[in-house]
């Protein structure tokens, strides 16, 4: 076939309720693949090295995608970092729609086949603690939803920007011990804490609830040091569900190897594509770790997340953000002109070649790029603490 890559377009452009860095990678044939890139509110500095990384991917062969890999990431001094894995993780994912498109089968056929028949999806409630979380949760159950992730108080003076951890930790401890009074055992029930407490905190948090309250617990704490998450594994039995941040392979590791997490968070966006996606799947495989994938995204990411839930033996629940509690409206359809849609609580394994995704890319050219920052959170003493 000779294909060889043409042109990679980055469109970093605000859809539903966020930026989305969506990526186009051209070749010599009549066919391209999409990709998506997840370092959200850095949009700007990963569109700036995919375009330098074009540079030299234009003219190589599409089909080439673990050489490729290897090339962006080890041929420079500086190799690695949250930018340049966000860029690979696009490209990865586009070079997997063109081979796929190319060869005419689904993407799940070039990582190993198809071991499932759809993948189940988690739903958050994304309300505040209290009670409109356990009705949100209750009309999720009767909608057959089996797993549901709670929210933890966030600002307990209602302010926009003070987070008090201990305030919020024990408010938040409170309810998630009545929904699991009210909800019953079978429903599978976690909490994220955006790694916003200390390893002191998380223990408190963890304390102040019935053992069986919450099933997984995602990032009680900041990630950088491993050592704090073990200490922190040593004082709870509730399971972590942590790595949505990680931008490698190299990170996973001894959260894995040091059975430190439970459940992997792994973000295909960001982690490096399919192809650092699978070598992760499979060590976690080796550990008893159930893949439970972040999806904040849009339609790309959900599409390559779909597909590695469908090819790995190792998988939970794919977070879902477009579901009866949250209509975030990332999913447009005239932007997206073909996409994986949930049906009830799961999305079906499309069959289409490629990704099974589109993008009508003459109404990307025209949306624009919206400047984005988080809320600057901080302590009532002025002092800054974790989004
Ligand atoms: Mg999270």
């Amino acid at each position: 076939m000779d294909l060889k890559i043409k042109s990679i377009k980055a469109y970093p452009v605000w859809i539903g309720h966020r930026n989305q860095l969506l990526v186009k990678i051209e070749t010599n044939k009549d066919i391209y693949g999409w990709g998506e890139s997840g370092l959200s509110s850095r949009e700007l500095a990963v569109k700036s090295i995919l375009l330098h990384f074009e540079n030299f991917l234009k003219g190589k062969d599409p089909f080439k995608i673990g050489r490729i890999w290897q090339e962006i990431y080890r041929s420079q001094y500086f190799e690695g970092g949250r930018v340049i894995t966000a860029a690979m993780s696009a490209i990865d994912i586009a070079l997997h729609d063109i081979k796929a498109k190319a060869l005419n089968v689904p993407v799940y056929e070039l990582i190993g086949g198809k071991q499932r028949d759809f993948v189940p999806a988690f739903a958050s409630t994304a309300v505040p603690p209290g009670e409109r979380m356990i009705d949100l949760s209750k009309e999720l159950i009767e909608k057959d939803w089996k797993c549901i992730r709670l929210s933890p108080s966030q600002k307990p003076d209602h302010s926009e920007i003070i987070y008090e951890p201990r305030e919020a930790l024990s408010e938040t401890a409170e309810w998630l011990t009545k929904a699991r009074a009210e909800l019953g055992n079978e429903i599978v029930l976690g909490v994220d804490m955006h790694h916003r407490l200390n390893v002191a905190e998380a223990a408190s948090f963890c304390n102040k609830m019935p053992p069986g309250t919450i099933d997984f617990l995602e990032e009680p704490i900041r990630d950088e040091n491993p050592t704090s998450y073990q200490s922190l594994r040593r004082m709870t039995s509730i399971p972590f569900a942590i790595g949505e941040e990680f931008a490698s392979k190299w990170q996973f590791l001894p959260y894995i190897e040091n059975d430190i997490t439970q459940f992997a968070r792994l973000d295909i966006c960001n982690v490096g594509g399919f192809t650092e996606s699978l070598k992760v799947a499979g060590w976690c495989e080796a550990h008893y770790i159930d893949l439970m994938p972040h999806n904040p995204l849009g339609p790309i990411c959900t599409a390559a997340s779909v597909h590695l839930g469908a090819a790995i033996p190792n998988f939970s629940w794919l977070e879902a953000r477009n579901t009866p509690s949250e209509k975030l409206g990332s999913d447009n359809d005239d932007i997206f002109t073909q996409q994986v849609k949930l049906k009830g609580a799961m999305y079906p394994v499309p069959s289409t070649p490629g990704l099974g995704v589109d993008v009508n890319e003459e109404i990307i050219k025209e949306l624009e790029f919206k400047y984005w920052e988080a809320t600057h959170l901080q302590r009532t003493d002025g002092s800054i603490t974790n989004w």
